[in-house]
Protein backbone atom coordinates (compact mmCIF):
# COMPACT_ATOMS: atom_id res chain seq x y z
CA UNK A 1 0.00 0.00 0.00
CA UNK A 2 1.11 3.51 -0.73
CA UNK A 3 2.82 5.07 1.85
CA UNK A 4 2.24 9.07 1.78
CA UNK A 5 5.47 11.35 1.26
CA UNK A 6 5.68 14.53 2.77
CA UNK A 7 6.73 18.34 1.09
CA UNK A 8 9.52 19.22 2.77
CA UNK A 9 12.44 21.54 1.29
CA UNK A 10 10.42 21.21 -2.00
CA UNK A 11 11.23 17.77 -1.87
CA UNK A 12 8.60 14.38 -1.52
CA UNK A 13 9.92 12.30 1.60
CA UNK A 14 8.65 9.77 3.47
CA UNK A 15 8.49 10.08 7.39
CA UNK A 16 10.44 7.99 9.33
CA UNK A 17 7.19 7.27 11.68
CA UNK A 18 6.02 4.00 12.41
CA UNK A 19 2.19 5.11 12.55
CA UNK A 20 0.03 5.41 9.79
CA UNK A 21 -3.94 6.75 9.53
CA UNK A 22 -5.40 4.20 6.80
CA UNK A 23 -7.22 6.63 4.78
CA UNK A 24 -9.76 4.34 2.67
CA UNK A 25 -12.28 5.27 -0.31
CA UNK A 26 -15.67 6.48 0.38
CA UNK A 27 -17.32 4.42 -2.56
CA UNK A 28 -15.79 0.97 -1.26
CA UNK A 29 -14.17 1.63 2.08
CA UNK A 30 -10.56 0.08 0.40
CA UNK A 31 -7.45 1.68 1.55
CA UNK A 32 -6.59 4.22 -0.33
CA UNK A 33 -3.16 5.35 1.24
CA UNK A 34 -1.49 5.35 4.55
CA UNK A 35 -0.52 8.67 5.78
CA UNK A 36 2.01 9.54 7.95
CA UNK A 37 1.45 10.60 11.79
CA UNK A 38 4.79 12.68 11.00
CA UNK A 39 7.41 12.68 14.08
CA UNK A 40 7.58 15.51 16.39
CA UNK A 41 11.09 15.82 15.47
CA UNK A 42 9.60 15.98 10.95
CA UNK A 43 7.25 19.02 12.56
CA UNK A 44 9.89 20.95 14.26
CA UNK A 45 12.67 20.49 11.44
CA UNK A 46 10.04 21.39 9.04
CA UNK A 47 9.01 24.42 10.96
CA UNK A 48 13.17 25.59 11.56
CA UNK A 49 13.54 25.22 7.71
CA UNK A 50 10.67 27.56 6.92
CA UNK A 51 12.12 30.16 8.94
CA UNK A 52 15.10 30.08 7.50
CA UNK A 53 13.21 30.55 4.06
CA UNK A 54 10.96 33.16 4.78
CA UNK A 55 14.44 35.19 6.23
CA UNK A 56 15.48 35.94 2.36
CA UNK A 57 11.64 35.69 1.32
CA UNK A 58 10.24 38.75 3.05
CA UNK A 59 13.27 40.55 1.35
CA UNK A 60 12.58 39.29 -1.97
CA UNK A 61 11.00 42.06 -3.89
CA UNK A 62 7.11 42.11 -4.01
CA UNK A 63 7.16 41.56 -7.55
CA UNK A 64 9.30 38.63 -7.59
CA UNK A 65 6.50 37.05 -4.84
CA UNK A 66 3.65 38.18 -6.85
CA UNK A 67 4.86 36.54 -9.93
CA UNK A 68 4.96 33.13 -8.41
CA UNK A 69 1.22 33.69 -7.69
CA UNK A 70 0.83 34.55 -11.27
CA UNK A 71 2.72 31.32 -12.49
CA UNK A 72 0.59 29.01 -9.78
CA UNK A 73 -2.53 30.23 -10.57
CA UNK A 74 -2.34 29.27 -14.39
CA UNK A 75 -0.69 25.99 -13.34
CA UNK A 76 -3.96 25.31 -11.52
CA UNK A 77 -6.22 26.13 -13.93
CA UNK A 78 -4.22 24.06 -16.77
CA UNK A 79 -3.98 20.80 -14.22
CA UNK A 80 -7.71 21.52 -13.48
CA UNK A 81 -9.13 18.34 -14.61
CA UNK A 82 -6.27 16.34 -13.09
CA UNK A 83 -6.34 18.08 -9.42
CA UNK A 84 -10.40 17.46 -10.08
CA UNK A 85 -9.85 13.80 -10.64
CA UNK A 86 -7.41 13.28 -7.67
CA UNK A 87 -9.86 15.20 -5.37
CA UNK A 88 -13.38 13.11 -6.47
CA UNK A 89 -11.21 9.86 -5.61
CA UNK A 90 -10.17 10.88 -2.33
CA UNK A 91 -13.08 13.05 -1.09
CA UNK A 92 -15.95 11.53 -2.73
CA UNK A 93 -17.99 14.91 -4.53
CA UNK A 94 -18.83 14.73 -8.36
CA UNK A 95 -16.31 15.66 -10.54
CA UNK A 96 -17.82 18.97 -11.29
CA UNK A 97 -18.36 19.95 -8.23
CA UNK A 98 -14.05 19.35 -7.49
CA UNK A 99 -13.09 21.63 -10.38
CA UNK A 100 -15.83 23.89 -8.27
CA UNK A 101 -14.06 23.60 -5.36
CA UNK A 102 -10.63 23.94 -7.24
CA UNK A 103 -11.93 27.63 -8.87
CA UNK A 104 -12.71 29.55 -5.42
CA UNK A 105 -9.60 27.86 -4.45
CA UNK A 106 -7.59 29.65 -7.74
CA UNK A 107 -9.67 32.75 -7.34
CA UNK A 108 -7.92 32.96 -4.06
CA UNK A 109 -4.35 32.61 -6.11
CA UNK A 110 -5.48 35.57 -8.60
CA UNK A 111 -6.24 37.73 -5.72
CA UNK A 112 -3.06 37.03 -4.49
CA UNK A 113 -1.48 38.53 -7.26
CA UNK A 114 -2.88 42.23 -6.35
CA UNK A 115 -0.22 42.01 -3.31
CA UNK A 116 1.85 45.30 -4.49
CA UNK A 117 -1.45 47.24 -3.76
CA UNK A 118 -2.24 44.66 -0.62
CA UNK A 119 0.65 45.45 1.54
CA UNK A 120 0.71 48.98 0.68
CA UNK A 121 1.14 51.05 4.48
CA UNK A 122 -0.14 54.64 5.16
CA UNK A 123 1.60 58.22 5.16
CA UNK A 124 0.58 61.32 6.47
CA UNK A 125 3.48 63.69 5.86
CA UNK A 126 3.72 66.59 8.60
CA UNK A 127 2.07 65.14 11.72
CA UNK A 128 3.73 67.65 13.47
CA UNK A 129 6.97 70.44 12.59
CA UNK A 130 9.10 68.66 9.91
CA UNK A 131 7.31 65.10 11.29
CA UNK A 132 6.25 62.96 8.80
CA UNK A 133 4.56 59.15 9.80
CA UNK A 134 4.09 56.26 7.65
CA UNK A 135 3.26 52.42 7.70
CA UNK A 136 4.56 49.46 6.79
CA UNK A 137 3.00 46.06 6.71
CA UNK A 138 5.68 43.19 7.46
CA UNK A 139 5.40 39.46 7.21
CA UNK A 140 5.14 37.60 10.30
CA UNK A 141 7.85 34.58 10.28
CA UNK A 142 6.18 31.19 10.01
CA UNK A 143 2.57 30.47 10.02
CA UNK A 144 0.41 27.17 9.75
CA UNK A 145 -3.10 26.35 8.18
CA UNK A 146 -4.83 23.01 9.60
CA UNK A 147 -7.49 21.94 6.71
CA UNK A 148 -10.77 20.29 6.64
CA UNK A 149 -11.95 17.19 4.92
CA UNK A 150 -14.80 18.90 2.49
CA UNK A 151 -13.02 21.52 0.58
CA UNK A 152 -9.56 19.31 -0.22
CA UNK A 153 -8.39 22.36 -2.64
CA UNK A 154 -10.18 25.72 -1.79
CA UNK A 155 -9.22 25.78 1.78
CA UNK A 156 -5.82 25.29 1.76
CA UNK A 157 -5.78 28.13 -0.76
CA UNK A 158 -7.76 30.48 1.05
CA UNK A 159 -4.65 30.18 3.33
CA UNK A 160 -0.85 29.95 2.32
CA UNK A 161 -0.78 32.08 -0.91
CA UNK A 162 -1.97 34.67 0.40
CA UNK A 163 0.56 34.40 3.60
CA UNK A 164 3.16 33.78 1.63
CA UNK A 165 2.37 36.37 -1.44
CA UNK A 166 2.45 38.57 2.35
CA UNK A 167 6.47 37.59 3.07
CA UNK A 168 5.82 34.38 5.33
CA UNK A 169 6.45 30.85 4.97
CA UNK A 170 4.08 28.56 5.87
CA UNK A 171 3.26 24.64 7.19
CA UNK A 172 0.02 23.31 6.05
CA UNK A 173 -1.28 20.32 7.85
CA UNK A 174 -4.01 18.48 6.05
CA UNK A 175 -6.87 16.49 6.27
CA UNK A 176 -5.70 13.01 7.03
CA UNK A 177 -9.02 12.11 5.07
CA UNK A 178 -8.23 14.09 1.12
CA UNK A 179 -4.36 14.61 1.52
CA UNK A 180 -3.45 13.76 -1.94
CA UNK A 181 -5.24 16.80 -3.71
CA UNK A 182 -3.15 18.81 -1.33
CA UNK A 183 0.06 17.57 -2.30
CA UNK A 184 -0.82 17.89 -5.89
CA UNK A 185 -1.29 21.51 -5.04
CA UNK A 186 2.22 21.43 -3.33
CA UNK A 187 3.73 20.12 -6.25
CA UNK A 188 2.56 22.61 -9.12
CA UNK A 189 3.36 25.37 -6.43
CA UNK A 190 6.98 23.88 -6.72
CA UNK A 191 6.70 24.09 -10.53
CA UNK A 192 5.34 27.37 -10.70
CA UNK A 193 9.41 28.36 -8.98
CA UNK A 194 8.57 27.72 -4.84
CA UNK A 195 11.66 28.57 -3.04
CA UNK A 196 13.03 25.73 -1.25
CA UNK A 197 11.07 25.32 2.56
CA UNK A 198 8.54 28.43 1.79
CA UNK A 199 5.78 26.20 2.05
CA UNK A 200 6.05 22.41 3.76
CA UNK A 201 3.41 19.97 4.25
CA UNK A 202 3.28 17.75 7.25
CA UNK A 203 0.56 14.92 7.49
CA UNK A 204 -1.09 13.63 11.10
CA UNK A 205 -3.76 14.28 13.65
CA UNK A 206 -3.77 15.86 17.42
CA UNK A 207 -0.56 14.76 18.17
CA UNK A 208 0.80 16.53 14.76
CA UNK A 209 -1.45 20.27 15.40
CA UNK A 210 -0.24 20.13 19.11
CA UNK A 211 3.50 20.40 18.04
CA UNK A 212 2.42 23.06 15.79
CA UNK A 213 0.97 24.72 18.27
CA UNK A 214 3.70 24.49 20.71
CA UNK A 215 6.53 25.59 18.76
CA UNK A 216 7.84 29.12 19.73
CA UNK A 217 8.56 29.97 15.88
CA UNK A 218 5.33 29.51 14.47
CA UNK A 219 2.93 32.55 14.92
CA UNK A 220 -0.07 32.48 13.74
CA UNK A 221 -2.58 29.70 13.36
CA UNK A 222 -5.31 29.02 10.59
CA UNK A 223 -7.95 26.77 10.97
CA UNK A 224 -10.87 25.26 9.47
CA UNK A 225 -12.98 22.21 10.75
CA UNK A 226 -15.24 21.13 13.26
CA UNK A 227 -16.44 23.36 16.59
CA UNK A 228 -14.93 21.41 19.06
CA UNK A 229 -11.25 20.94 17.92
CA UNK A 230 -11.63 24.58 16.30
CA UNK A 231 -12.15 25.93 19.84
CA UNK A 232 -9.23 23.49 21.22
CA UNK A 233 -6.75 24.86 18.60
CA UNK A 234 -8.15 28.59 19.10
CA UNK A 235 -7.39 28.36 22.86
CA UNK A 236 -3.76 26.60 22.75
CA UNK A 237 -2.82 28.35 20.41
CA UNK A 238 -4.09 32.22 21.90
CA UNK A 239 -3.10 30.44 25.58
CA UNK A 240 0.53 30.29 24.05
CA UNK A 241 0.42 33.68 22.94
CA UNK A 242 -0.50 33.27 19.18
CA UNK A 243 -2.63 34.73 16.43
CA UNK A 244 -5.60 32.63 15.63
CA UNK A 245 -8.10 32.36 13.38
CA UNK A 246 -10.78 29.48 13.23
CA UNK A 247 -14.10 28.82 10.91
CA UNK A 248 -15.85 26.80 12.35
CA UNK A 249 -19.89 24.55 12.45
CA UNK A 250 -22.34 26.26 10.87
CA UNK A 251 -26.14 25.92 10.65
CA UNK A 252 -27.19 27.52 7.87
CA UNK A 253 -31.17 28.94 7.50
CA UNK A 254 -32.98 29.87 3.91
CA UNK A 255 -35.77 32.45 4.44
CA UNK A 256 -38.47 31.73 2.06
CA UNK A 257 -41.01 34.68 2.11
CA UNK A 258 -44.61 33.97 -0.07
CA UNK A 259 -44.15 36.45 -1.80
CA UNK A 260 -41.13 34.92 -3.98
CA UNK A 261 -40.51 33.12 -7.41
CA UNK A 262 -41.65 29.88 -6.38
CA UNK A 263 -39.31 27.86 -9.01
CA UNK A 264 -36.26 29.89 -7.81
CA UNK A 265 -36.70 29.09 -4.27
CA UNK A 266 -37.55 25.40 -5.12
CA UNK A 267 -34.39 25.21 -7.06
CA UNK A 268 -32.04 26.73 -5.04
CA UNK A 269 -33.01 24.55 -2.01
CA UNK A 270 -32.22 20.98 -3.31
CA UNK A 271 -28.76 22.94 -5.17
CA UNK A 272 -28.09 24.48 -1.64
CA UNK A 273 -29.32 21.34 0.55
CA UNK A 274 -27.95 18.56 -0.77
CA UNK A 275 -25.05 19.55 -2.93
CA UNK A 276 -22.03 17.73 -1.86
CA UNK A 277 -24.69 15.58 0.58
CA UNK A 278 -24.71 18.61 2.57
CA UNK A 279 -21.21 18.84 3.53
CA UNK A 280 -20.71 22.49 3.16
CA UNK A 281 -19.97 24.86 5.62
CA UNK A 282 -22.15 27.21 3.81
CA UNK A 283 -25.16 24.53 2.50
CA UNK A 284 -28.56 25.24 3.68
CA UNK A 285 -29.80 22.95 6.31
CA UNK A 286 -32.46 24.91 7.76
CA UNK A 287 -35.63 26.07 5.73
CA UNK A 288 -38.01 28.47 6.93
CA UNK A 289 -41.71 28.59 4.99
CA UNK A 290 -42.98 32.22 6.28
CA UNK A 291 -46.57 32.16 6.10
CA UNK A 292 -48.26 30.60 3.35
CA UNK A 293 -45.44 29.89 1.50
CA UNK A 294 -45.64 26.46 3.29
CA UNK A 295 -47.83 25.20 0.44
CA UNK A 296 -44.88 24.61 -1.61
CA UNK A 297 -43.52 22.09 0.79
CA UNK A 298 -45.04 18.97 -1.46
CA UNK A 299 -43.29 20.69 -4.42
CA UNK A 300 -40.14 20.68 -3.21
CA UNK A 301 -40.18 16.92 -1.66
CA UNK A 302 -41.24 16.35 -5.15
CA UNK A 303 -37.95 17.73 -6.12
CA UNK A 304 -35.61 16.27 -3.75
CA UNK A 305 -36.82 12.45 -4.86
CA UNK A 306 -35.71 13.13 -8.03
CA UNK A 307 -31.93 13.53 -6.79
CA UNK A 308 -29.94 10.45 -6.40
CA UNK A 309 -26.26 9.85 -4.86
CA UNK A 310 -23.23 8.56 -6.90
CA UNK A 311 -20.09 7.47 -7.86
CA UNK A 312 -17.95 10.82 -8.79
CA UNK A 313 -17.99 9.87 -12.43
CA UNK A 314 -21.32 9.43 -12.51
CA UNK A 315 -22.57 11.70 -14.74
CA UNK A 316 -26.22 11.50 -13.46
CA UNK A 317 -25.27 11.30 -9.90
CA UNK A 318 -26.49 14.82 -7.97
CA UNK A 319 -23.61 14.41 -4.99
CA UNK A 320 -21.64 11.72 -3.79
CA UNK A 321 -21.14 9.62 -0.96
CA UNK A 322 -20.31 11.36 2.76
CA UNK A 323 -16.95 11.26 3.65
CA UNK A 324 -16.77 7.99 6.37
CA UNK A 325 -18.80 4.92 7.34
CA UNK A 326 -18.49 7.35 10.97
CA UNK A 327 -20.02 10.12 9.43
CA UNK A 328 -22.99 7.99 7.74
CA UNK A 329 -23.48 6.32 11.04
CA UNK A 330 -23.69 9.88 13.09
CA UNK A 331 -25.96 11.26 10.32
CA UNK A 332 -28.50 8.40 10.48
CA UNK A 333 -28.40 8.21 14.29
CA UNK A 334 -29.41 11.99 14.13
CA UNK A 335 -32.32 11.03 11.65
CA UNK A 336 -33.72 8.67 14.16
CA UNK A 337 -33.08 11.03 17.32
CA UNK A 338 -35.66 13.61 14.83
CA UNK A 339 -38.06 10.57 14.30
CA UNK A 340 -38.07 10.34 18.53
CA UNK A 341 -38.63 13.97 19.16
CA UNK A 342 -41.49 13.98 17.30
CA UNK A 343 -40.33 15.79 13.81
CA UNK A 344 -42.34 14.87 10.87
CA UNK A 345 -39.64 12.84 8.40
CA UNK A 346 -41.32 13.25 4.90
CA UNK A 347 -37.96 11.98 2.83
CA UNK A 348 -35.90 9.14 4.35
CA UNK A 349 -32.68 8.81 3.15
CA UNK A 350 -31.25 6.12 4.95
CA UNK A 351 -30.49 3.01 3.15
CA UNK A 352 -30.12 4.43 0.13
CA UNK A 353 -28.17 2.56 -2.42
CA UNK A 354 -26.06 2.98 -5.66
CA UNK A 355 -25.63 -0.12 -7.73
CA UNK A 356 -22.07 -1.04 -8.03
CA UNK A 357 -21.26 0.28 -4.69
CA UNK A 358 -22.66 -1.57 -2.01
CA UNK A 359 -19.72 -0.41 0.26
CA UNK A 360 -20.76 3.43 -0.16
CA UNK A 361 -21.25 5.69 2.53
CA UNK A 362 -24.79 6.48 0.99
CA UNK A 363 -27.23 8.74 2.52
CA UNK A 364 -30.64 9.67 0.59
CA UNK A 365 -31.74 13.49 0.80
CA UNK A 366 -33.60 13.66 4.05
CA UNK A 367 -36.54 16.18 4.73
CA UNK A 368 -37.97 16.59 8.25
CA UNK A 369 -41.17 19.35 8.90
CA UNK A 370 -42.46 20.25 12.41
CA UNK A 371 -38.64 20.08 13.09
CA UNK A 372 -38.45 22.27 16.70
CA UNK A 373 -35.90 24.32 18.12
CA UNK A 374 -35.30 21.83 20.99
CA UNK A 375 -34.57 18.99 18.68
CA UNK A 376 -31.37 17.65 18.09
CA UNK A 377 -31.66 17.62 13.76
CA UNK A 378 -31.89 21.46 14.76
CA UNK A 379 -29.33 21.90 17.09
CA UNK A 380 -26.49 20.02 16.23
CA UNK A 381 -24.50 20.24 12.64
CA UNK A 382 -25.80 17.40 10.95
CA UNK A 383 -23.27 17.80 7.85
CA UNK A 384 -25.16 15.46 5.65
CA UNK A 385 -28.21 15.83 2.77
CA UNK A 386 -30.44 16.43 5.79
CA UNK A 387 -33.22 19.38 5.85
CA UNK A 388 -35.27 20.76 8.39
CA UNK A 389 -38.44 22.57 7.77
CA UNK A 390 -39.98 24.90 10.18
CA UNK A 391 -42.68 27.24 9.57
CA UNK A 392 -42.72 30.80 11.45
CA UNK A 393 -45.56 33.03 10.99
CA UNK A 394 -43.85 36.13 9.39
CA UNK A 395 -40.62 37.87 8.99
CA UNK A 396 -39.65 38.92 12.67
CA UNK A 397 -40.47 35.12 13.70
CA UNK A 398 -37.80 34.22 11.65
CA UNK A 399 -35.38 36.24 11.96
CA UNK A 400 -35.83 35.38 16.27
CA UNK A 401 -35.23 31.44 15.28
CA UNK A 402 -31.90 31.96 13.24
CA UNK A 403 -30.72 34.72 16.04
CA UNK A 404 -31.12 32.41 18.53
CA UNK A 405 -29.32 29.71 17.04
CA UNK A 406 -25.04 29.40 17.98
CA UNK A 407 -24.25 29.29 14.50
CA UNK A 408 -23.75 32.27 12.27
CA UNK A 409 -22.31 31.10 8.94
CA UNK A 410 -24.34 32.08 6.45
CA UNK A 411 -28.01 33.02 5.75
CA UNK A 412 -30.32 33.44 2.78
CA UNK A 413 -33.96 35.13 2.58
CA UNK A 414 -35.97 34.76 -1.11
CA UNK A 415 -38.52 37.95 -1.60
CA UNK A 416 -39.60 39.93 -4.31
CA UNK A 417 -39.96 42.64 -1.25
CA UNK A 418 -37.30 45.11 -1.01
CA UNK A 419 -38.28 46.21 2.02
CA UNK A 420 -38.01 42.64 3.85
CA UNK A 421 -34.82 42.17 2.24
CA UNK A 422 -33.33 45.18 3.83
CA UNK A 423 -34.99 44.47 6.96
CA UNK A 424 -33.30 41.06 6.96
CA UNK A 425 -30.01 42.28 5.72
CA UNK A 426 -29.83 44.65 8.73
CA UNK A 427 -31.22 42.59 11.59
CA UNK A 428 -30.39 39.36 11.08
CA UNK A 429 -26.67 37.95 13.24
CA UNK A 430 -25.19 36.28 10.28
CA UNK A 431 -22.07 37.02 8.85
CA UNK A 432 -22.71 36.42 5.11
CA UNK A 433 -26.15 36.99 3.76
CA UNK A 434 -27.67 36.01 0.49
CA UNK A 435 -30.52 37.91 -1.12
CA UNK A 436 -32.68 35.91 -3.65
CA UNK A 437 -29.18 33.18 -3.44
CA UNK A 438 -28.60 31.04 -1.31
CA UNK A 439 -25.09 30.23 -0.94
CA UNK A 440 -23.47 34.03 -0.53
CA UNK A 441 -19.90 32.88 -0.19
CA UNK A 442 -18.01 36.21 -0.75
CA UNK A 443 -15.39 36.42 -3.44
CA UNK A 444 -11.96 36.55 -2.64
CA UNK A 445 -11.76 40.66 -2.32
CA UNK A 446 -14.23 40.76 0.05
CA UNK A 447 -13.57 38.14 2.85
CA UNK A 448 -15.59 35.01 4.47
CA UNK A 449 -17.03 36.55 7.46
CA UNK A 450 -18.56 34.41 9.26
CA UNK A 451 -20.07 35.28 13.03
CA UNK A 452 -20.82 34.11 16.45
CA UNK A 453 -20.50 30.11 17.35
CA UNK A 454 -18.88 29.82 13.23
CA UNK A 455 -15.68 31.21 13.80
CA UNK A 456 -13.25 32.24 16.68
CA UNK A 457 -10.71 35.22 16.27
CA UNK A 458 -11.34 38.65 14.44
CA UNK A 459 -9.93 38.50 11.34
CA UNK A 460 -11.59 36.37 8.77
CA UNK A 461 -10.42 34.28 6.26
CA UNK A 462 -8.76 35.96 2.41
CA UNK A 463 -9.42 39.30 1.21
CA UNK A 464 -7.84 42.04 2.96
CA UNK A 465 -8.64 41.03 6.09
CA UNK A 466 -6.03 38.37 5.67
CA UNK A 467 -3.43 40.20 4.47
CA UNK A 468 -3.58 42.20 7.85
CA UNK A 469 -3.77 38.81 9.48
CA UNK A 470 -0.86 37.33 7.84
CA UNK A 471 1.36 40.48 8.76
CA UNK A 472 2.29 43.53 11.17
CA UNK A 473 2.06 46.85 10.97
CA UNK A 474 5.37 48.78 11.57
CA UNK A 475 4.60 52.60 11.99
CA UNK A 476 7.49 55.00 11.39
CA UNK A 477 8.02 58.50 12.39
CA UNK A 478 10.53 60.55 11.27
CA UNK A 479 12.09 63.97 11.73
CA UNK A 480 15.24 65.03 9.21
CA UNK A 481 16.69 68.19 10.67
CA UNK A 482 19.17 71.21 8.03
CA UNK A 483 22.40 71.30 8.63
CA UNK A 484 23.18 73.18 12.27
CA UNK A 485 20.18 72.85 12.78
CA UNK A 486 19.53 71.57 16.59
CA UNK A 487 16.85 71.20 19.33
CA UNK A 488 16.97 71.86 22.80
CA UNK A 489 16.64 68.78 26.00
CA UNK A 490 12.74 68.13 26.14
CA UNK A 491 11.55 66.50 29.32
CA UNK A 492 8.12 66.89 28.80
CA UNK A 493 6.24 64.01 26.47
CA UNK A 494 5.68 66.95 23.71
CA UNK A 495 2.15 68.04 22.96
CA UNK A 496 1.27 71.39 21.21
CA UNK A 497 -2.20 72.48 22.19
CA UNK A 498 -1.55 76.67 22.08
CA UNK A 499 -3.62 76.56 18.99
P1 LIG B 1 -12.26 18.22 11.87
O1 LIG B 1 -12.34 19.23 12.95
O2 LIG B 1 -12.54 16.81 12.21
O3 LIG B 1 -10.81 18.23 11.20
C1 LIG B 1 -10.22 19.43 10.74
C2 LIG B 1 -8.72 19.35 10.91
O4 LIG B 1 -8.40 19.26 12.30
C3 LIG B 1 -8.09 18.13 10.24
O5 LIG B 1 -6.86 18.53 9.64
C4 LIG B 1 -7.85 17.17 11.40
O6 LIG B 1 -6.74 16.31 11.20
C5 LIG B 1 -7.59 18.12 12.55
N1 LIG B 1 -8.00 17.55 13.85
C6 LIG B 1 -9.00 16.66 14.08
N2 LIG B 1 -9.11 16.41 15.41
C7 LIG B 1 -8.16 17.16 16.02
C8 LIG B 1 -7.79 17.35 17.38
N3 LIG B 1 -8.41 16.70 18.37
N4 LIG B 1 -6.79 18.20 17.65
C9 LIG B 1 -6.16 18.88 16.66
N5 LIG B 1 -6.46 18.74 15.35
C10 LIG B 1 -7.45 17.88 15.03
O7 LIG B 1 -13.23 18.75 10.71
P2 LIG B 1 -13.69 17.99 9.39
O8 LIG B 1 -14.62 16.90 9.75
O9 LIG B 1 -12.50 17.69 8.55
O10 LIG B 1 -14.49 19.17 8.65
C11 LIG B 1 -15.88 19.39 8.80
C12 LIG B 1 -16.14 20.59 9.68
O11 LIG B 1 -15.51 21.74 9.12
C13 LIG B 1 -17.61 20.97 9.78
O12 LIG B 1 -17.90 21.28 11.12
C14 LIG B 1 -17.73 22.21 8.90
O13 LIG B 1 -18.78 23.09 9.26
C15 LIG B 1 -16.41 22.84 9.13
N6 LIG B 1 -16.09 23.77 8.08
C16 LIG B 1 -16.22 25.09 8.37
C17 LIG B 1 -15.94 26.03 7.39
C18 LIG B 1 -16.09 27.49 7.67
O14 LIG B 1 -15.63 28.27 6.88
N7 LIG B 1 -16.71 27.89 8.76
C19 LIG B 1 -15.52 25.61 6.11
C20 LIG B 1 -15.40 24.25 5.87
C21 LIG B 1 -15.68 23.34 6.87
Amino acid sequence: MKKLEMMISNEFIQSKTQKYFDKVCPLTQDVQVQVPLCTNEEISDAIEKAHTAYLSWKDTPIMTRTRLMLRYQALIKENIDEIAKILSIEQGKTFDDAKGDIVRGYEVVEFACSAPTLMMGETVEHVSNKMNTYSYRQPLGVCAGITPFNFPAMIPLWMFPLAIVAGNAFILKPSEMVPNTTMKLAELFIEAGAPKDLLQVVHGQKDQVDALLDHPKVLAYSFVGSPAVGEYIYSRATANLKRAQAFVGAKNHMVVMPDANKENVLNALVGASMGAAGQRCMGISVALFVGSAREWIPELIAKLKEVKPGAWNDKDANYGPVMTKAAQNKIEGLIQSGVDEGATLLLDGRGATVEGYSNGNWVGPTVFTKVDVDMAIYKEEIFGPVLSILEPKNLSEALDIINNNMFGNGTSIFTASGASATRFRREVQVGQVGINLPIPVPLPFFSFTGWRGSFYGDLHAYGKQAITFYTETKTVTEKWFEDEESEGVAFDFKADHSK
